[in-house]
Formats: structure tokens, C-alpha cells, sequence
């Protein structure tokens, strides 16, 4: 990934936009912070907040006229919501707080500056330029300071309260001289001994010379506060509109920003466009968001602490996070996309990738969700499919994170798994139905029963195309891998004439319509949606439906799917995210295989508060759903309840069933291969190899802790008989069983055993699998 496409992904993501209030305030005070704060009573913190951003918190802080509020998020003239009162805020938290700003030290600029007036307007300036280290020269012309502030009632603007911030004002570099006589000629003056001049026009007494002698005001620059004369600033005209404190404060905001690039003689435009209000990109949902009015203040002078924590509670803290709210995984990283992206971006330049961010990319479930739901389609599962593209290139994919997943897919694409054959009676090949490797091992049994239905219903033949369709490598990064399994399906399929497809699972359905889209797809559901039901076929009560992730924007599948729900006899309930949002099982993208504890966050999710059992017409979505616990039927047990089996016993619905595990389902497909081929094409199948015909018995519990671990029947197979060939192994003396390691590739497997009664049966009672090569082993 280069840095240009960092950028385009972090520009996307736009959670670190400013709310409203802040886009909105032209200092862009982060009332976000602020209210936080005086919601949890910290009324020190929260006016420290105030003093970062605002010259002289005190005295704007009580008058400050408040465009945020206009803007607020809250703000909704249908349900009679306001804006947070922030004016009103700030001026109970400023009156509230004994806490003054702390001014730090600084070096001393190697330059001057001068500033004329005694407003607000040239007081911001003034403080701003001291507070960096400039020497100023403050000439009031007026002999009180204040300017346009010297208006305000006490009530409203203490003269205290004004002291007190000159105080702070003057334990700065700022020289401040009253009644000073200001005409055209001392302007000139000022500009040849100072790096720059600020006019603050706020100041009244100012009004009365003659601006125009000095500059042409309508040239006036709203953004550098340039007049068009070589270091002459000017701001804060008092004209026919109300004084506005914050635009005061703003235009000598500005104009200290221009003398001090005057000085360093920089640009006086440049990257200024975030200054004052601007628009800002952040979406922030109110749809979760309760109407709440704004609180009533008992006394008209300003909130008392108790009223302002109600008021600052309203504040709903906007972000967006839209995506981070319905996926588990994004929330277990503890930030959003934008950041993520970042980490992503530094990890590939670390050599070996750092734990923490290899696990970020090995983990998404690559299911769209986020895309879906946020306002700028980031797609996090196309920035870590990249990333984990980049990291096989780079040689630096931890060979653990998808490496059972890409045996199974050797497995599934070898002639052990892969079958395409025509219509066993006509040998025609007008359809071919391709069940997909997840239903082929979870449930062989429907594999049949569904292609013997297709058979009865449809003309022109129909044949059957057993092999991957490439997913597991594409979701590993393995761009070599996929191109070598859709080449090899692609040859299939080509052999066989060039059926149309008949697919039961969806991922093949989008893996398809990307790499092999000159194959004719449809989904099963589509295709059997117009045919009779097979006899006995039916169900009743109430299900949730699950669509699976891939079907996302395959409308016609879904809405196939619901037709066939309701010819089979059964209601639907929709999940709160459904159809296009609908969530990931845990499985897509490999997560399951990479991050098993996020996958069954995953699940939880997508589990916890459902009143009924889940509807599934994905193979993988019902193992992964099960799995956890939750009672899921799959659509082909609606259409042949009769070939129900291993039922849950704490089911009352005999339709409802947990998935097998990873190994049973590699067997059941190798199993399911040689059935068809044996009784629909009279295949027999090849002698099989010495080590296959190892019987195993494995408990329950050995079962699932060797699925756990990923090891697959036939590793344990291997393990034994190439103990029992070569006689390396440990005997237990006391248990008399077998402690045998087999290292085939990267991987070595560790077995305990023990033989049955007679020789061909081996009673497993542990098996474990590590990456560490054990020297002089083999
Ligand atoms: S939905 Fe997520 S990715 Fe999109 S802008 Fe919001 S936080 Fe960023
Ligand atoms: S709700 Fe709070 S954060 Fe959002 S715009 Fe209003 S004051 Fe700002
Ligand atoms: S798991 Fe799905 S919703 Fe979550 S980040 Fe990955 S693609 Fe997006």
C-alpha cells in the first residue's frame, strides 16, 4: 500500500471531523470536551477546556454569542429540540470555576509587534501574539480598556471579571499604553519599527479617525485581516449589525496569525481554510437518540451548577462510528477505520508485521457491513484483503493464520473432493449443480437429496460440479492460489460443456461474478423457487432469517430465499440487521480459521436476544451459528425434513442440529465424492492409501478439542501409521499408549494413542500440532 492510498482511506473515514458546535464556533472551542466534562460535575476541566482555545475565557466565556447552538446536532424544530445552550454553558462554567489558565513560558520572538486598540478585538490579538513570545506594544486609545466591553451591564460583564484577564495579559510580553493619540502618521510609524500592525476597530475611539486616509476597508482580506498595506491588519468594524464578541475575537485571532507569517515571511493565505466556521464532513446517527428539550434555567442570570450538568448531558457526544456500533470486530480494536488504516500502513513497513495489527488484518470477516452502514462506503474488509495481499508478497503472513484453511482448500480441490460429472442417465449437461465445499461436508446427505430434486425438475440434464471456487484463497491474500483454482474450475466447467450453474451457497455466487463472470450463475434458491416441493416437504412456526453476508446486494437471492420460506409453511421474522445489512456468521473471510475468539464474538452478537431460531440458507452460516449454541435450521431441512439426523436434544424442533467440525466435514466430503461417483457414474474408487484405512475413535470431548485445533483426521492418520511403519514412537510404560510426532510439512502433529483389540482401529486420546521443527525427527 503506498501512501497515496493511505490518504484516500483516511480521507474517507471521516470520524475525525469536528461536531457541528465546533465546525461551527469560529475559535472552534471542543465543546464536545467541554460538556463532557461539566456533565461529570468537573467544572476546573471543563474551563480549562475554554482556556485552550478562547483569549480571555473569562470575559468571552460570559458573553460570547454562541453561533454553535444554531448548528448543534441536537438541534431538531420538528421534535421542538434545541441546540445545547453552550453560551450558557460556558458562562456557568467560567462564573463556577476558580481555575486560571496556566501561561507557559516561552522563548522570545525575534520580532515586534503593535497593536492598536482597546476592544476585545485587539486584546485577542495582543493575546495571542504574547502567549507565543512576541513583544507587543498594546495602544489603547481610549483611556479605560475595554472598548465595545465597557458597554456591557455588570450583571453581564463584571468589570472584575475584565481585570482579571488583563492581569493574565499583562504577565505577558505586552506593553500596554492608554490614551494614546492614533492618526495616520503614527499608523506609518508603528509600521516601519514593528513587524506588523493590528487596527482593532472594535475600539470607539478609533472610529474616529479616518480609516479610509489609512486603508480602503472594502479591501479588507476576511480571512488574513490584510488592508492591502504591507503589514497593516485590520478587523472588528463596528457597523450597522450587533457587535458580535466571537467575530471580534476571531478577526484579531487572524491578524496575529498574519503579522507573525508577516515576520517569518510566509504566505498569508496559505492552508488558512479551517479558520473561522467552516463545514465539517462528520455524520452523526440520531437514530438512537431520545428527544430531550432543553433544560429551564430558575434564575435568567445563568444555570446553577446542577442545571448546567443536565444541560451539558444532553450533549449526545457526536461521532459517527457507524460501522464500529454493528461490527464486534472493529469494536475490539478500541478505535475506528481511520485509525486502523494507519496502523495498517505502519505495520507493513515493520519487518515482521507487529502482533496486535497482524491479528487486526488477519481477523476481518471481509462481510461489507461497514461499507454498508457508513456514510462514505469505507470498506474495511477490501483494505485488509489488500493488506494481506501485501503481507504474502512481502513474504510476511504468519504461516499459522490461514494455513488450515488453504490445506482444506488442497484438500477440496484434489480428486478426493472434486467431482464433475453430466446427468448420470442422459448424459446431458444442460444445468450443473455446484453445492459448494461447506454443505458437501456439513451435510452430504442434502448434497444428494437436492441434486436427485434439480434432476426430476429441470431439462436438458443436469450434471454435478464438486470442487472450491477459490474464496479461502482470495480471503488469505493468496493471488496465486485463486488464479490457479478458478483456472482449474474454469477447465471443468468447460468440460462439461458449459452448463449453467446452480449454486447453494453464495460465496461462490460473488466469487463467481468476480473472477469467472463469463459462467452463467443462479442461485439455488432462484432455481428452485418456480419447481414443486419434494414430497414430505414442509415445516411450521416462527424463524428468524438469516441472509448470509454474500448475499448482501443479491436482492433476487434473498427475496428467493423468503418465497421459499413461505411455500415451505413457516413465518419469518427479520433480524434487526438484515437483507443488505445483514452480519457475518463468523466464518467470511476467514476469521473463524484465523481469530476463532472474535468469530464467536461475532456470533454472540448475532445470537444474543433472538426469540427464535434462525432460518439459514448457508451451510457455513448454520455450523457457525450452531456452533455457538444457537438453534439454526437450514432451508434444504425445510424441503427434506425427512433426512433430519442427530437432532439437538435440547430442541424441542427435530430439524435443528450442530454443524460437524472441521474434520468430520473433510471426511464427509472425501466420503461424499466416492458415494456419487460409485452409485450415480459406477466410479469405483482408486486403492486407497495404506494410512487411509486407519480406523480412528475419538470421544466427544478429544473430537472437539483436536476441531479446536485444526487437525484433521487424516493428520492423526498419518501420524500413526508413520509411527506404526517406522517404530518411532514413545511408550507409556504404565498406560501402554503411544506418543508418536509426524512433521509432513510445515506443521508437525503429535498423537497420543493406544491400538484396539485387533489392529486396524487406533483409540485416539490427544492430538496437538506446533510449528517448531524437531530436528532429526523424521
Ligand atoms: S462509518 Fe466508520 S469508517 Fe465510516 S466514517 Fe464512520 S467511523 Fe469512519
Ligand atoms: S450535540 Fe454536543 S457535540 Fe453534538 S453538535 Fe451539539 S454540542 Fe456539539
Ligand atoms: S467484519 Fe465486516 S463489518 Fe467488520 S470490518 Fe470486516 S468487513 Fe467490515
Amino acid at each position: 500500500m503506498e501512501q497515496k492510498d493511505l490518504r484516500r482511506w483516511e480521507w474517507l473515514c471521516i470520524q475525525e471531523e469536528p461536531p457541528l458546535c465546533q465546525a461551527a464556533c469560529p475559535i472552534h472551542v471542543d465543546v464536545r470536551l467541554f460538556t463532557r466534562h461539566l456533565a461529570a460535575g468537573k467544572v476546573d476541566e471543563a474551563r480549562k477546556v475554554l482556556a485552550k482555545t478562547m483569549p480571555l475565557s473569562g470575559v468571552l466565556g460570559r458573553i460570547c454569542d454562541h453561533p454553535c447552538e444554531n448548528a448543534c446536532r441536537r438541534a431538531d424544530p420538528e421534535d421542538g429540540d434545541e441546540g445545547i445552550r453552550i453560551g450558557s454553558l460556558e458562562r456557568a462554567c467560567v462564573i463556577q470555576s476558580d481555575a486560571r489558565p496556566r501561561s507557559l513560558p516561552v522563548p522570545p520572538k525575534n520580532f515586534t509587534a503593535a497593536v492598536v486598540g482597546g476592544g476585545l478585538s485587539a486584546l485577542t490579538a495582543a493575546w495571542d501574539l504574547g502567549r507565543k513570545g512576541v513583544r507587543v506594544s498594546l495602544l489603547v486609545p481610549e483611556r479605560e480598556i475595554g472598548g465595545v466591553l465597557l458597554a456591557y451591564p455588570e450583571s453581564v460583564l463584571p468589570a472584575e471579571a475584565l481585570a482579571r484577564e488583563l492581569e493574565l495579559l499583562k504577565a505577558m510580553p505586552v506593553t500596554i499604553e492608554t490614551d494614546v493619540a492614533i492618526d495616520a502618521d503614527r499608523i506609518q510609524r508603528l509600521l516601519d519599527e514593528h513587524a506588523g500592525v493590528y487596527l482593532g476597530l472594535d475600539s470607539l475611539a478609533l472610529s474616529d479617525i479616518h480609516v479610509d486616509l489609512v486603508f480602503d476597508i472594502k479591501a479588507l482580506d476576511p480571512v488574513s485581516r490584510s488592508t492591502g498595506r504591507p503589514g497593516l491588519f485590520a478587523g472588528a468594524p463596528l457597523g450597522s449589525t450587533p457587535f458580535s464578541p466571537i467575530q471580534a475575537v476571531l478577526h484579531g485571532r487572524q491578524a496575529a496569525l498574519s503579522i507573525e507569517r508577516t515576520a517569518q515571511n510566509v504566505s498569508l493565505s496559505a492552508s488558512r481554510e479551517k479558520e473561522g466556521p467552516f463545514e465539517t464532513r462528520l455524520f452523526t446517527s440520531m437514530a438512537d437518540v431520545e428527544h430531550a428539550p432543553a433544560t429551564p434555567m430558575a434564575d435568567p442570570g445563568g444555570y446553577t451548577p446542577e442545571e448546567a450538568r443536565a444541560e451539558a448531558a444532553r450533549c449526545i457526544q457526536c461521532e459517527c462510528k457507524e460501522c464500529v456500533k454493528v461490527c464486534p470486530y472493529l469494536a475490539h480494536f478500541k478505535g475506528y477505520p481511520k485509525k486502523y488504516a494507519r496502523e495498517i500502513y505502519n505495520n507493513l513497513s515493520v519487518v515482521h508485521g507487529l502482533r496486535a495489527a497482524n491479528t487486526m488484518i488477519e481477523s476481518c470477516s471481509n462481510c461489507g457491513l461497514c461499507a454498508e452502514v457508513c456514510p462514505n462506503d469505507f470498506h474495511m474488509g477490501t483494505l485488509c484483503l489488500m493488506a494481506r495481499r501485501e503481507m504474502v508478497r512481502q513474504d510476511k503472513m504468519p504461516a499459522s493464520a490461514f494455513d488450515f484453511a488453504l490445506r482444506d482448500l488442497d484438500f477440496n480441490v484434489s480428486s478426493k473432493a472434486t467431482l464433475a460429472k453430466p446427468d448420470p442417465d442422459t448424459g446431458a449437461c444442460e444445468w450443473a449443480f455446484v453445492p459448494g465445499c461447506q454443505l458437501a461436508g456439513a451435510t452430504p446427505e442434502l448434497v444428494r437429496a437436492t441434486y436427485d430434486h434439480l434432476r426430476a425438475g429441470l431439462e436438458g440434464g443436469v450434471g454435478l460440479l464438486m470442487h472450491c471456487c477459490g474464496a479461502p484463497a482470495e480471503w488469505a491474500g493468496r493471488k496465486d492460489v485463486l488464479a490457479n483454482v478458478t483456472e482449474s474450475f474454469r477447465a471443468l466447467w468447460k468440460e462439461l460443456g458449459e452448463p449453467k450453474l446452480v449454486l447453494a451457497c453464495t460465496t461462490c455466487l460473488q466469487t463467481f461474478a468476480d473472477l469467472l463472470p463469463e459462467i452463467p450463475c443462479t442461485s439455488l434458491w432462484e432455481v428452485l423457487e418456480p419447481m414443486d416441493l419434494p414430497e414430505g416437504a414442509g415445516g411450521e412456526g416462527v424463524y428468524t432469517l438469516h441472509d448470509p453476508c454474500t448475499s448482501r446486494y443479491l436482492a433476487a437471492v434473498q427475496n428467493s430465499a423468503r418465497t421459499m420460506a413461505g411455500r415451505l409453511g413457516v413465518t419469518l421474522r427479520d433480524a434487526d440487521l438484515t437483507g443488505v445489512n445483514t452480519e457475518c456468521c463468523g466464518f467470511g473471510g476467514l476469521m473463524e480459521c484465523a481469530n476463532p475468539a472474535m468469530a464467536t464474538k461475532v456470533v454472540e452478537r448475532r445470537t444474543t436476544d433472538n426469540p427464535s431460531p434462525f432460518l439459514a440458507y448457508c451451510a457455513m452460516c448454520r455450523d457457525s451459528l450452531s456452533r455457538q449454541g444457537a438453534p439454526v435450521v437450514h432451508m434444504l431441512d425445510l424441503l427434506f425434513p425427512g433426512l433430519a439426523r442427530n437432532p439437538e436434544p435440547a430442541s424441542p424442533n427435530p430439524l435443528v442440529r450442530s454443524g460437524p467440525g472441521p474434520a468430520d466435514k473433510h471426511e464427509n466430503r472425501a466420503r461424499l465424492r466416492a458415494q456419487l461417483a460409485k452409485e450415480l457414474w459406477n466410479e469405483e474408487q482408486g486403492p486407497m492409501e495404506k494410512y487411509e484405512e486407519i480406523e480412528l475413535i475419538l470421544e466427544p470431548e478429544v473430537q472437539s478439542a483436536v476441531d479446536e485445533r485444526r487437525i484433521l483426521a487424516e493428520d492423526i492418520r498419518r501420524a500413526i501409521a508413520h509411527a506404526e511403519e517406522t517404530g518411532r514412537s514413545m511408550k507409556h510404560p504404565e498406560s501402554g499408549r503411544f506418543l508418536v510426532s509426524h512433521q509432513p510439512a510445515a506443521v508437525t502433529y503429535w498423537v497420543e494413542y493406544a491400538p484396539e483389540p485387533g489392529g486396524q482401529a487406533f483409540r485416539v486420546y490427544r492430538a496437538w500440532s506446533h510449528r517448531m521443527i524437531l530436528q532429526g525427527a523424521q
